[in-house]
């Protein structure tokens, strides 16, 4: 981890004594590419620390949108993918990618590096298979790789590089999406913590909320109780500025604070063991409703005796994700 002092960008607002909140002004192009590249850092300067107490990276998700024809060559006409991917502070991806509508069965998925559009790269990262059912949909599940993956993958961010499905109707290519770096969804607090401390965290994994078919959305939900079943609860609004018809629930105040109005109910299950043990994802389609300049709202409901509620409920924080074009 870089320890080297950059010029401050932003004076970011208190609104309380251990938060920050509030909305910057507009960021320049430079500002902007830089957030995006994962090159900023937010810092906590204390009167006993005055250099920076805590810093930590700014790590966006990064995403692609696969489509046949950003292949170039004769490719699945009605299939495509969404690839979403969070980068850890140890340089390891956790990534999951699904596609829907392809012709043949998936034989591999890759990271490229991007010479530009219509021209192939070499493979950067070999991606776990994509499995599903005949016809689709396939899926990776949650995937890891690294942290031994290739450093340059740091660029994932910049857009030099592709995601690719190759197929056994199009073994040169079915699908490509370029990744690039998306806006990470705005944290909200009300999650708590379960047996032996757990506390689930909801995270976005990449791509802007799209609104056009089949516009998948990718959300992973991790340090859960290893096996839970959970429910993640999709709330939507069309109001601004301010989201959703906001109802606390459950915890009421502090922490463990349900908020989420008339949601969305989407059934899930964490992992009992491995890697992925106590988490869980889910990929969902296009939320029908929404429009551009609306808010989603993600919040998951874990099932954990060890919560400090009545019910054997915990809490994820919960996400708010700007609909964008
Ligand atoms: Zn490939």
């Amino acid at each position: 981890m870089s320890t080297r002092v950059g010029p401050l960008v932003y004076s970011l607002t208190l609104c309380g004594p251990t938060t920050a909140c509030g909305t910057t002004t507009p960021l320049t192009p430079g500002l902007r590419a830089d957030l995006l590249a994962g090159a900023l850092y937010v810092e906590v300067v204390t009167p006993s620390y005055f250099g920076g107490e805590i810093r930590g990276q700014i790590r966006p998700p990064v995403w692609s949108d696969l489509r046949g024809a950003s292949t170039c060559h004769p490719s699945a006409p009605a299939g495509t993918g969404s690839f979403g991917a969070r980068i850890g502070s140890d340089g390891s991806i956790t990534y999951a990618c699904m596609v829907v509508g392809i012709v043949g069965i998936p034989v591999a998925l890759d990271i490229h590096a991007n010479p530009g559009a219509c021209l192939d790269g070499e493979v950067a990262l070999p991606l776990e298979p994509l499995v599903g059912p005949a016809g689709g949909p396939f899926t990776t599940g949650i995937r890891s790789a690294g942290p031994d993956a290739d450093p340059s993958l740091a660029g994932l961010y910049a857009g030099g590089f592709y995601c690719d499905l190759h197929t056994t109707a199009f073994p040169g290519g079915a699908l490509r999406g370029e990744v690039r770096g998306g806006t990470l969804p705005m944290s909200q607090p009300g999650g708590c913590a379960g047996a032996g401390g757990l506390s689930p965290r909801l995270e976005w994994m990449g791509g802007p909320s799209r609104l056009t078919l089949p516009g998948l959305y990718t959300v992973l939900l991790s340090d859960a109780l290893p096996g839970a079943p959970f429910l993640l609860l999709v709330g939507l609004t069309n109001s601004a500025p301010y989201p959703i018809d906001l109802q606390p629930s459950l915890g009421g105040s502090g922490a463990c604070l349900l908020l989420n109005d008339s949601p969305l109910l989407i059934p899930g299950a964490t992992a009992a063991s491995g890697f992925c043990a106590g988490k869980g994802h889910h990929l969902f389609p296009t939320l029908s409703g929404a429009s551009i300049g609306g808010t989603v709202y993600l919040q998951a409901v874990v099932m954990d005796p060890g919560g400090p509620l009545d019910m054997p409920l915990v809490l994820s924080n919960g996400l708010t994700v700007t609909i964008q074009t």
